[in-house]
């Protein structure tokens, strides 16, 4: 029976450390958050930790794809956009005389 609890402890302990690598890792790329905040909520946490991470942590990074269509995630309602090359905005409390994708000045107002 100790040789199976030795094995046990072995596994836990390979499965902790490679899971904390991972996350690591991944959180370099996939994550909008600290990847050495996540490695040791991945090292701490063992199976749960790695498991919030994949859950809350793999948000696709900060892509530069991500900020520019979603640069004000607080209402989601498109406000305003560039009659020129069509890049949306979502500031409904703000004017926006210039497009900051193609610098044309004929934003349209939506609302
Ligand atoms: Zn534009």
């Amino acid at each position: 029976m100790a040789n199976g609890l030795v094995f046990l402890a072995f596994l836990t302990l390979v499965v902790g450390l490679v899971g904390t690598v991972w996350v690591f890792v991944d959180a370099a790329e996939n994550s909008s958050q600290s990847a050495v905040l996540w490695g040791l909520v991945a090292f701490f946490g063992g199976f749960l930790g790695i498991l919030l991470y994949v859950l809350l942590g793999r948000d696709g990074g900060t892509g530069e794809d991500r900020t520019r269509s979603v640069p004000d995630r607080g209402t989601g309602k498109i406000s305003h956009r560039c009659q020129s090359c069509g890049e949306k905005y979502y500031a409904p409390d703000s004017d926006i005389d210039t497009c900051r994708s193609c610098g044309g000045i004929r934003v349209e107002r939506l609302n």
